[in-house]
């Protein structure tokens, strides 16, 4: 460790609050980022495998460029007419489904999923919110109170009593196992649904996240969307970190479990790395949400937001980024499977895209999670010039979730890394 990154990490102490978190056992002094690589202050260069916010990659041209130019143009707030944030909205109301055509702008994924329980609340008139167990919705109140992640974690207080838990839908070591799993973890719905007297709303991940990289089994999303429309509720799709074609196969997480919801919130890399975040709804939410009280968000919908934002868009399609995580994905995901089958400390091998996720298990017959082999692992593949994280209710998940031009050299790289980490572990 370098005198600087000593001091650095001593004035962090001195002057940040405690509670804020650093990643690796040696914490990174990153000075520069591109496309999908970070550089240290020495100079060293570093794969990037965990930024999905630097969706379209880290200080990409054209994404500066927008913001700059209307930096230099103007920046005030949605009290004014303007075209830009009409552009932008336009095009992100042609990426969704036809009946969610109403706009939000907000700043943070927290902020987007605390307006989408709003909308849903004022809605319903009824505050009952059902979320997946392992979940986590973001950091303001009204968002712990639903992410079990954070209540049930360290620090964490019980829940309201408005807020229901589903068992964690994980078909390798959940309460249900196995491929056909989904049917059992839906009914679980059904006895939430048969407790609560008023209409619910279902706040949740198609994939989920921090839940640690996770894929319900099949037709679970379907039928649990279908009980809570039965049951006169509404449905939240949280795409905070799914969304923008990271699935490969759809542009939207949700679109990936062939449910359509009712409200959806949109963060991280929507602005690529700039602090942007939307709400799109339905004209009938929307509607019964203009009560009579403004809506007004001093930074949500500001030009410079709304030209950054717009620019991540066409750059997922020029460069054609959503193919590039299906196929890449899929190329890396194989290559990990391989590995699960050589390394018997890899439980299981999931995702979608560039969202992927090793389960790092440990005991004699692997069937304990192992958080502290995960962290060796993700410090070893760091000081091989290679970052991820981990997640997870046992943080024993790693997490790939690159910013979207990872290629596949990068692919290969990352998976040979990992096999010789783990060969020597
Ligand atoms: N939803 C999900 C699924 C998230 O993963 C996160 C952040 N990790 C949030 C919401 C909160 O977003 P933000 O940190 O931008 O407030």
């Amino acid at each position: 460790m370098t005198d600087i990154t000593d001091n650095i990490i001593k004035q962090r102490k001195r002057i940040l609050s405690p509670s804020l978190s650093l990643s690796y056992n040696e914490p990174l002094h990153i000075i520069r980022g591109r496309r999908q690589y970070l550089y240290d202050a020495d100079g060293n260069e570093f794969l990037d495998a965990t930024n999905n916010i630097q969706h379209v990659g880290h200080c990409h041209p054209k994404v500066i460029e927008a913001a700059l130019r209307q930096l230099k143009k103007l920046n005030t707030n949605t009290r004014y007419l303007d075209k830009t944030i009409l552009d932008y909205a336009s095009l992100l109301i042609q990426k969704m489904p036809n009946k969610l055509n109403k706009v939000f702008f907000t700043n943070s994924g927290s902020e987007s999923n605390d307006l989408a329980l709003r909308l849903a609340r004022n809605y319903l008139q009824s505050n009952e919110t059902i979320v997946l167990d392992g979940a986590y919705h973001g950091h303001l109140i009204s968002l712990i109170e639903v992410s079990p992640y954070k209540y049930n974690g360290p620090g964490g207080i019980k829940p309201p009593k408005n807020v229901h838990a589903l068992p964690i839908p994980d078909p390798f070591r959940g309460k249900y196992r196995g491929k056909d799993s989904g049917e059992k973890y839906a009914e679980e719905m059904d006895i939430i649904l048969k407790k609560i007297k008023t209409p619910p709303t279902f706040l949740s991940e198609s994939i989920m996240g921090c839940g640690g990289q996770l894929i319900p089994p099949e037709g679970f999303m379907k039928k649990a969307y279908d009980l809570i429309k039965t049951n006169d509720g509404l449905c939240i799709a949280d795409e905070v970190q799914i969304g923008f074609g990271r699935m490969g196969d759809a542009f939207w997480g949700f679109e990936s479990q062939s449910v359509v919801p009712d409200i959806v919130s949109l963060g991280k890399s929507i602005g690529n790395g700039h602090p942007l975040s939307v709400v799109i709804t339905t004209k009938e939410i929307a509607d019964r949400f203009n009560n009579g009280m403004e809506y007004f968000n001093s930074y949500g919908g500001n030009p410079v937001s709304c030209a950054t934002g717009k620019a991540v868009l066409e750059i997922i399609e020029e460069e054609e980024l959503q193919k590039n995580a299906r196929e890449v994905g899929l190329r890396l995901l194989k290559m990990l499977q391989e590995l699960e089958r050589k390394h018997e400390q890899i439980g299981d091998v999931r995702g979608k895209g560039l969202f992927l996720g090793v389960e790092i298990m440990e005991g004699s017959d692997y069937s304990q999670p192992s958080k502290e082999i995960a962290t060796t692992i993700v410090n070893k593949m760091k000081d091989s010039g290679i970052l991820v994280s981990t997640d997870g209710p046992d943080h024993n998940v790693i997490k790939i979730k690159p910013p979207m031009i990872f290629n596949f050299q990068n692919a290969c790289q990352l998976a040979e890394t990992l096999d010789s980490i783990l060969l020597k572990i």
